[in-house]
């Protein structure tokens, strides 16, 4: 059996960070690690069965995405592994997606790049 250990490849270090700053929850004993996955994943949050959580992000996509888009990605499987938060579908009068758990990532779009403290504060209003 894989054995998967609690480390944070060091690439992350920064986005861990952030949501530790902007959300106010430090993300202790989530691992995170680079694996190619199946088209349009991009990025996931897994349980293992022992109980650690690991979340796996797809090379490819990370060696391409803006800082902003790295950012929301991370929040976004922070959102599903320390939060335990599903999708929300959700979208607002503007068309702007409600949450960062929406299911598709919208990184590069101004609805995240010009309302990110919106974005904090809802992702923070479910711990
Ligand atoms: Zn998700």
């Amino acid at each position: 059996m894989e054995q998967h250990s609690i480390s944070v490849d060091p690439e992350f270090d920064e986005y861990f960070n952030r949501f530790h700053n902007y959300i106010g929850v430090n993300p202790v004993n989530i691992g995170a690690e680079f694996e190619v996955l199946p088209l349009p994943t991009i990025g996931q949050c897994l349980t293992y069965g022992n109980g650690v959580r690991v979340i796996q992000i797809d090379p490819v996509y990370w060696s391409m995405a803006s800082d902003d888009q790295k950012e929301i990605l991370i929040m976004h499987e922070l959102g599903h592994c320390v939060l335990g938060l599903g999708h929300n579908t959700g979208k607002s009068m503007n068309g702007c997606p409600l949450s960062i758990m929406y299911p598709t990532t919208f990184g590069s779009s101004g609805c995240y790049i010009y309302n990110k403290g919106y974005y904090y504060q809802e992702l923070a209003s479910h711990i």
